[in-house]
């Protein structure tokens, strides 16, 4: 898979592709990761990308001719069918599902913002869609380009180590993931759940399954409105909140 970036901070992208399991999958050739800087697409000597607001007021605004000349020039180079993203607050917020989307695509080339947005112009000239990674604002596109792009990379097939490791993250069932444990068996008083030491595969698995639909209804119970149940993970959830309402009985 393809993945552009067009940022005035290519240092921040760049370590996307040095780095961890991401940094692999560029080393291994299955991620392909291409930056291009707004700056050298200026159009005057100082390298002017931004400039002040019409109507006033603070902050600057991102040209539209060095961020669609970099779009343009970064596109040559990706597949024809990439899709190109901006990077916005704005945007449709940003879950696996997309995520799942994303990584079927060739090619996904990430717009990063900066200063108080892109002219808004850019967006028909230019951009596919917008993308938010949360209701909340940072000052640049970067970090929540990096997210989404890190988010497509691992699943990716061949980008992480064990293939089936991202098969049990959270949300790609739908639920939350069970909780981890490694050694020691006992630190500072507290025990690894013994199922896990058992042995028994069959009875890891569904304790596995139960702490998950456990977690995902304390913590998130909208997910499970949104989930058709199957008949054991229905027996699971039941059986995990009859011990969580007994265990409040007794305190
Ligand atoms: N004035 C803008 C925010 C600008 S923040 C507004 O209120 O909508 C500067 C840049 O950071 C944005 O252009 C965008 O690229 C990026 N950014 C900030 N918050 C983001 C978020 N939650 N999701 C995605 N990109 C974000």
């Amino acid at each position: 898979m393809h993945i552009g970036i067009v940022t005035l901070f290519p240092e921040i992208a760049a370590s996307f592709g040095s780095l961890g399991v991401t940094g692999r999958a560029v080393e291994d050739g299955r991620i392909t990761l291409d930056i291009e800087n707004p700056r050298s697409h200026a159009g005057d000597a100082h390298g002017t990308v931004d400039d002040r607001p019409y109507g006033g007021g603070p902050g600057m605004v991102l040209k539209v001719e060095p961020m669609r000349d970099a779009i343009e020039a970064l596109r040559k180079r990706l597949p024809d069918a990439s899709r190109t993203v901006l990077m916005s607050p704005q945007g449709r917020p940003f879950d696996q599902d997309r995520a799942r989307q994303f990584a079927e695509l060739d090619g996904l080339l990430l717009v990063c913002g900066r200063y108080e947005g892109v002219d808004e112009r850019l967006l028909e000239l230019a951009i596919d869609e917008e993308v938010s990674v949360g209701d909340f604002v940072v000052s640049g596109g970067e970090l929540p380009a990096l997210l989404v792009a890190d988010a497509v990379a691992r699943l990716v097939p061949g980008v992480l180590g064990a293939e089936k490791s991202a098969e049990q993250d959270s949300f790609v069932e739908g639920l939350l993931d069970c909780p981890h444990y490694t050694r020691p068996e006992e630190v500072s008083g507290l025990k690894v759940p013994p199922v896990l030491l058992s042995g028994d595969h069959e009875k890891v698995r569904r304790w596995r399954l139960k702490q998950a639909l456990g977690r995902t209804w304390r913590r998130r119970p909208e997910l499970l409105r949104s989930r058709r149940l199957r008949d054991e993970e229905q027996s699971l959830l039941d059986e995990f909140i009859a011990e969580a309402k007994s265990l409040n009985g007794r305190k």
